[in-house]
């Protein structure tokens, strides 16, 4: 089946609900997928790599990215832009490799117009307090961020039907089990002779 496109994955959900780590525990198993790696301009977190966990760029760079349509959706996400690279996931799809993206709702609403036949995952938290827990523990940012992006989750919460999937993140190992068996059981329905 090489001569086929590979599939596009889409997990989003609310911030602070964890997709982060449940995405690099993806990636820590031996795995087919593709992550694209996303471009924003907030600053770096201490450990992060540019070029692993994100490129990052100036306002002025991403903006001309925008101008030149590079990317296959972006959007402005507390003050900052975040944006998936165009090119490496149209090239990656036709060279016959699943790619795997990890994104904000918006911009996952964005990808569903371009990429309807893609397989959009909606990462849902235990509840909304262990939400909160979870952004207030992370422990980086301002009290007004986390204010912001406890917000940004309840409106995010909201676009929850207009996916194919819902994962309850109340264990991580269990969340990517389900995630690991929506990309095989992806497989299956499209597998032809
Ligand atoms: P963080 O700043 O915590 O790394 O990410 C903030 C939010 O931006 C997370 O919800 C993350 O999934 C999302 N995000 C990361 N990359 C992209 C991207 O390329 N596009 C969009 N729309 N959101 C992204």
């Amino acid at each position: 089946m090489n001569d086929e496109k590979g599939i596009l994955f889409i997990l989003s959900g609310p911030s602070g609900v964890g997709k982060g780590t449940v995405r690099k525990k993806i990636f820590e198993q031996a795995t087919d997928l593709k992550y694209s790696i996303s471009m924003t301009t907030r600053s770096k977190r201490p450990g992060e790599i540019d070029g692993v966990d994100y490129f990052y760029k100036t306002r002025e760079e991403f903006e001309k990215l925008i101008e030149q349509n590079k990317l296959l959706e972006y959007a402005q996400y507390v003050n900052n832009y975040y944006g998936t690279p165009r090119d490496y996931v149209e090239d990656t799809l036709e060279a016959g490799h699943d790619v795997f993206l990890e994104i904000e709702v918006q911009g996952a609403m964005q990808v569903k117009e371009s990429f309807p036949e893609g397989v959009f995952i909606f990462l849902f938290p235990p509840s909304l307090e262990e939400l909160k827990n979870r952004i207030t523990s992370r422990g980086t940012e301002s009290n007004e961020l986390v204010l912001n992006r406890l917000k940004e989750a309840r409106k995010e919460i909201e676009m929850m039907d207009s996916y194919d999937y819902v994962v309850v993140n109340d264990h991580v190992d269990l969340a990517v089990a389900k995630i690991q068996s929506i990309i095989q059981s992806e497989h299956c329905k499209r597998e032809r002779i």
